[in-house]
C-alpha cells in the first residue's frame, strides 16, 4: 500500500515532534526524549565505569530461607566479582515490602534476603543494581485494577503463558507509570543501592487496554492499530509513540531514583541491533552504561554472535561501559532455564564478548543450584579476566572498517522481498569480515555524521534500503572527505519511511540508477571474470583460475549513468538446470556488468546490484568471500590496522588502551562453529601478527596474556610483527607502549 504523502508530512511532523523515531531529526527527537546534546549530561557515577566483572542472582520464590548467602557471597569473591544485580521486587519481592499489591515471596515470612545479600555484597565492595521485573502479576492486583492489565485485540485480559495463575500487565499505562514507580523508589529509599535494572519492562506484545486505547488516540488521533503493515499510518504512529511512552517511563523511573540518591541510575534491560523495536541512538544517550542480554547461542546462530552485539552496543554507547550478559544453561526456545551448556561452548562465548570489549556478567536463577557444573568454568573466565584487566580497560577502538546496521530499514522497508530476512545480508558480510580477519565497527545509520564515521575509511551497507536524504548526504559527505562505500542491493532505495524512491537516493556515488525490479529467485546464474580485459584487477584477487563463479539469488535491475569500461565481472543469466541435456548458456557474452567500482578522489564506491552478502550467508561460497574481501580491500586501499597469517578462523579485533593496545584472537575454528554447542576447545597452530602502532609510539614490552610468555618482537617501521605459537579459546597480544 502506497501511502498518502500529504498525510505522511502532517503525521511525521506530529510524531516526529513526540517521540525518539528511528527517522525523525535530531533537535525535535533530542527535546522530545529529553535529553540534552551531547556533553551536557551530568557525568556518570563512578560505579558505572569501575565495575567490570558482573554477577547476576535471580532469586526465585520458594530461595527465602534455603537458599545459601554466604555460598554466594564467596562465590562473588571467588571469581573477582565487582559488581552484582540481585532480585529486589516487581513479580516478587524479596525484601519486607510495605506498598500495596507488591507481592512478598510466599517463603519470606519476616526475611529480608535481598537486604542481607545486599549488606554482603558491600562488604566485599561491590556495586550493586536491584533487578525488577515487572511484567507478570496476581489476581488481587487483577481484581482490583483490572486497568493494570495488559489487553489482547479481542479485548480479553492476558494470562501468563508460562504461569498461567499469573496475569501480563500493560507496561505504558498506570502498573508501570504508577505503581512501579513506587516500587522503584521504595528499594533505592530502603537500600542503598547504585542503581535499579528492570527486567522484561517493554509489554508482552501488543496491549489494547483502556490506557492504551485512550493515550494513543490523544497523541495520534488514531485507534490503536490492527495490522502489522508498517506504511499503515496508524502503525507508523504506534511505533513512533510506544517508543516514546518507554522513553518517557525510563526518564521517569531515573527521575525518581535520583531524587533519592543523586549516584543511582534506572537501567532498563534493553537495546540491540536492527531489529530492536527502541531507538538505539536514543538509548546511548539516555544510558550511562548498558547490558547486552544476548545469554547464549541457539539454532544456527554463529559463535561470533556475542561480539557482534557488543559491536552494535558500541556504535551508540561510544566509549560507555558495555556489558555483556550470559547464561551458563542451554538458550533454545524450549527455555531450559535451569540447565548447563558445555563448558567449551561458555569460554567461547564469553570469550568473543571480550575481545569485543563487553564486560562479563553471568546470570543465575535460582539460588539453590539443581546443577553446579557450570560454577568452576566461569570461576575460571572470571579470574583471568581479572589477571588481564589492565589491558581490558580499551579506551577505543583501531578498527577501520564499519559495517552499517539500520532500525529504521527492518522497522519500515518492506520492498519487493519483505519475506527475505534483512538481517542475512549483515550476517553475510560478518562472517565474510571475520573470515578475512579484517577488524570491524558497526555503525548505527542515524550516526553518519563525522564525528562518529571519520575513524573508518571504508563504510559498508549491507543492503541498507532505507535512508533519508539526510543520511545519503552525510554519506556522500564522507566519500567527499575521503571515505569509501561498498554498497549491495537496495541500498537507499527507499527512504526513512521504507518509501520507495524513483532512483537510489545515493544514485550519483554509485554511478547507477534504477532501471528494473528485483528478480529472483535465480537458478543458474553466473559470473563471468573478465581476465581478458580486466587482468589483475584487485577484485579479482584469489580468482585468477576461474573463469566463471555463481551468481547470487536476488539481483535489482539497474543502469550504469556513466561508462564503467572493462568491468572485471559480468553477468550471465539463468539458463535451465533441468533437463541435463538443455543446460547450457543461451546467447553469447553480456557486457552487463555485476559490479560497479568508481574512484572519487580519495574515496572509492563499490556497489554490487545483487544480493551477494545475503547469498553468501545462506550459501557460504568461497568464491563470494573473496569478491567480498576483495571489495572491501580495494576500497579500504590501506595496510589493515592489524594482519594475522594462519590457520583457521579467528575473531580479530585490535584496541587501544592508556598506555597500551591490544589484539585479541579468538579462536573459532571449530566443527560445531556453525552449529553450538561445542564439544572441545581445539587449539590452532602459529599465527604471525603484524600490527601498526599508534604514530610516534615503541614497544616497551610485549605480552601473550593466556600464555603467560613475554615473546620476542620484530620492528619493522611503524609495524611491530610477533608470532603466537598457539591459540586455544582465547590470546591476547598485549603491546606496552
Ligand atoms: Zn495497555
Amino acid at each position: 500500500m502506497k501511502p498518502d504523502l500529504s498525510f505522511t508530512r502532517r503525521e511525521f511532523i506530529q510524531t516526529a515532534a513526540m517521540a525518539g523515531a528511528f527517522a525523525t531529526l535530531g533537535s525535535s527527537r533530542m527535546a522530545a526524549v529529553g535529553v540534552n546534546s551531547a556533553g551536557a549530561e551530568p557525568p556518570q557515577p563512578a560505579w558505572v565505569d569501575r565495575s567490570m566483572r558482573w554477577a547476576q542472582l535471580t532469586l526465585v520464590e520458594d530461595d527465602p530461607g534455603k537458599f545459601d548467602l554466604q555460598f554466594w557471597l564467596d562465590y562473588f569473591q571467588r571469581t573477582r566479582s565487582d559488581a552484582a544485580c540481585l532480585s529486589a521486587g516487581g513479580c516478587v519481592a524479596f525484601y519486607p515490602t510495605k506498598i500495596p499489591f507488591h507481592h512478598r515471596s510466599a517463603w519470606l515470612a519476616n526475611l529480608d534476603p535481598f537486604g542481607d545479600l545486599v549488606a554482603g555484597c558491600r562488604r566485599l565492595g561491590m556495586t550493586v543494581l536491584a533487578r525488577t521485573d515487572p511484567h507478570a502479576t496476581y489476581d488481587d492486583v487483577q481484581q482490583a485494577h483490572p486497568d493494570w492489565i495488559a489487553v489482547d485485540a479481542n479485548g480479553n485480559p492476558r494470562r501468563h503463558g508460562a504461569s498461567p495463575e499469573m496475569w501480563l500487565t500493560c507496561c505504558l499505562g498506570p502498573y508501570n507509570f504508577e505503581f512501579m514507580t513506587e516500587v522503584t523508589k521504595e528499594i533505592t529509599s530502603l537500600y542503598k543501592i547504585d542503581g535499579i535494572f528492570i527486567n522484561r519492562w517493554e509489554g508482552s506484545g501488543m496491549c489494547y487496554c483502556e490506557h492504551c486505547q485512550k493515550n494513543f488516540k490523544e497523541a495520534t488521533g488514531f485507534a490503536l492499530p490492527r495490522s502489522n503493515d508498517p506504511q499503515d499510518p496508524a502503525r507508523r504512529a504506534y511505533i513512533l509513540w510506544r517508543q516514546q511512552r518507554l522513553f518517557d517511563l525510563w526518564r521517569l523511573w531515573d527521575t525518581e531514583v535520583r531524587k533519592i540518591n543523586p549516584a543511582a541510575r534506572v537501567i532498563p534491560n534493553t537495546g540491540g541491533g536492527a531489529g530492536s523495536s527502541l531507538d538505539m541512538r536514543a538509548i546511548g544517550e539516555l544510558a550511562p552504561t548498558l547490558m547486552a542480554d544476548r545469554q547464549a547461542r541457539s539454532g544456527l546462530a554463529a559463535p561470533w554472535a556475542n561480539g557482534k552485539n557488543g559491536k552494535e552496543f558500541r556504535a551508540t554507547m561510544g566509549r560507555k561501559p558495555i556489558i555483556g550478559i550470559f547464561s551458563v544453561g542451554v538458550e533454545e526456545p524450549y527455555r531450559w532455564k535451569d540447565s548447563v551448556q558445555s563448558e567449551a561452548e561458555i569460554r567461547l562465548w564469553v570469550a568473543d564478548g571480550i575481545a569485543n570489549d563487553l564486560r562479563p556478567w553471568f546470570t543465575k536463577f535460582s539460588g539453590v543450584l539443581r546443577d553446579e557444573r557450570w560454577l568452576a568454568v566461569v570461576e575460571d573466565i572470571y579470574r583471568r579476566h581479572a589477571r588481564w584487566e589492565k589491558y581490558l580497560r580499551n579506551e577505543s577502538p583501531m578498527a577501520r572498517v564499519g559495517l552499517v546496521y539500520s532500525q529504521q530499514t527492518a522497522t519500515f522497508y518492506t520492498g519487493e522481498r519483505s519475506t527475505a530476512r534483512l538481517e542475512d545480508h549483515t550476517l553475510g558480510w560478518y562472517q565474510a569480515l571475520i573470515e578475512s580477519r579484517l577488524p570491524f565497527e558497526m555503525v548505527h545509520d542515524r550516526l553518519l555524521d563525522a564525528a562518529h564515521v571519520d575513524q573508518f575509511k571504508t563504510l559498508i551497507l549491507p543492503n541498507i534500503a532505507a535512508l533519508s536524504d539526510a543520511q545519503c548526504q552525510q554519506l556522500r559527505d564522507f566519500v567527499a572527505r575521503g571515505g569509501s562505500i561498498v554498497a549491495t542491493h537496495e541500498t537507499s532505495l527507499y527512504d526513512e519511511w521504507g518509501v520507495r524512491r524513483k532512483d537510489f537516493g545515493l544514485a550519483d556515488l554509485f554511478g547507477v540508477s534504477v532501471s528494473g525490479p528485483v528478480e529472483g529467485p535465480m537458478h543458474n546464474a553466473y559470473l563471468r571474470l573478465e581476465h581478458d580485459t580486466a587482468r589483475g584487477h584487485p577484485l579479482l584477487k584469489g580468482l585468477e583460475d576461474a573463469p566463471r563463479i555463481i551468481h547470487g539469488v536476488w539481483r535489482l535491475g539497474v543502469t550504469a549513468k556513466e561508462k564503467f569500461p572493462n568491468p572485471p565481472v559480468t553477468f550471465i543469466p539463468s539458463y535451465p538446470d533441468l533437463p541435463m541435456e538443455k543446460v547450457y548458456p543461451r546467447g553469447p557474452k553480456t557486457d552487463i556488468p555485476e559490479v560497479y567500482l568508481r574512484e572519487q578522489g580519495p574515496g572509492r564506491v563499490i556497489y554490487f546490484p545483487w544480493d551477494i552478502d545475503r547469498t553468501f550467508w545462506e550459501v557460504l561460497s568461497l568464491d563470494h568471500l573473496k569478491l567480498l574481501r576483495n571489495a572491501v580491500e580495494w576500497a579500504t586501499n590501506e595496510e589493515p590496522a592489524v594482519r594475522v597469517t594462519g590457520p583457521g578462523v579467528l575473531d580479530v579485533t585490535v584496541w587501544r588502551q592508556r598506555e597500551s593496545m591490544t589484539v585479541h584472537l579468538v579462536n573459532l575454528s571449530n566443527p560445531m562453529m556453525m552449529k553450538g554447542p561445542l564439544r572441545e576447545l581445539i587449539p590452532i597452530g602459529e599465527q604471525k601478527v603484524r600490527v601498526q602502532l599508534p604514530a610516534g609510539r615503541q614497544a616497551k614490552r610485549t605480552q601473550l596474556l593466556a600464555a603467560g610468555v613475554t615473546p620476542q618482537f620484530r620492528a619493522d617501521g611503524p609495524y611491530l610483527e610477533i608470532v603466537v605459537p598457539s591459540v586455544l579459546d582465547h590470546e591476547v597480544v598485549a603491546i606496552d607502549l
